[in-house]
């Protein structure tokens, strides 16, 4: 299937110059979701990824972070924006382009030796999914794989990740 062909692109979103890559076409079509989440599970079976669980990245790594738990029969942790998890969190501060950004997770929801599969929509110069996987680190857990919807090749994200399989199913 062309997954391709169901990414919607805006121009000057969230600011001129910025080409958005939107996935809510793609989530808006039955079979084109149905078989996002059927590959990306394939891929990480074939990549030899076995995860305890799936960390899903706010907010749409949450929706495809959990049909991927599911399938690949994992729990799914929520890593959230500062300040919107309830209970006592682990936290880590990274760069943005203009200031920083903090990201948190549950105290409880990871420990030490679980093996962890991070997922977010899309990787860009990946910060975020670096970060995540520092909290991760941080508190002892292993990781095992990142997968994401798209990879913007261009800005060589997975150059900032650690030694572990990266699986993207569509390219730019
Ligand atoms: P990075 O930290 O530069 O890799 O940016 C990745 C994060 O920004 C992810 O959480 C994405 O959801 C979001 N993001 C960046 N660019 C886009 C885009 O074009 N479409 C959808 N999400 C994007």
């Amino acid at each position: 299937m062309d997954l391709k062909s169901l990414v919607r692109d805006i121009p000057d979103f969230p600011k001129p110059g910025i080409l958005f890559r939107d996935i809510t076409t793609l989530l808006r079509d039955p079979e084109g979701l149905r078989y996002t989440i059927d590959f990306l599970a394939q891929k990480c079976n074939e990549a030899g990824i076995t995860a305890d669980y799936i960390i899903g990245i706010e907010s749409r790594g949450f929706i495809f972070g959990s049909p991927l738990a599911y399938k690949l029969e994992t729990g799914f942790i929520p890593v959230r924006k500062k300040g919107k998890l309830p209970g006592a969190v682990h936290s880590i501060e990274y760069e943005l382009e203009y200031g920083t950004d903090c990201l948190e997770v549950h105290q409880d929801g990871l420990h030490q030796g679980s093996r962890i599969l991070i997922v977010d929509d899309l990787i860009a110069t990946g910060g975020t999914a670096s970060a995540t996987a520092k909290l991760v680190q941080k508190i002892g857990c292993e990781l095992v794989g990142f997968g994401f919807i798209i990879e913007l090749r261009d800005l060589e994200g997975r150059k900032s990740l650690p030694d572990v399989p990266i699986i993207s199913l569509i390219e730019y």
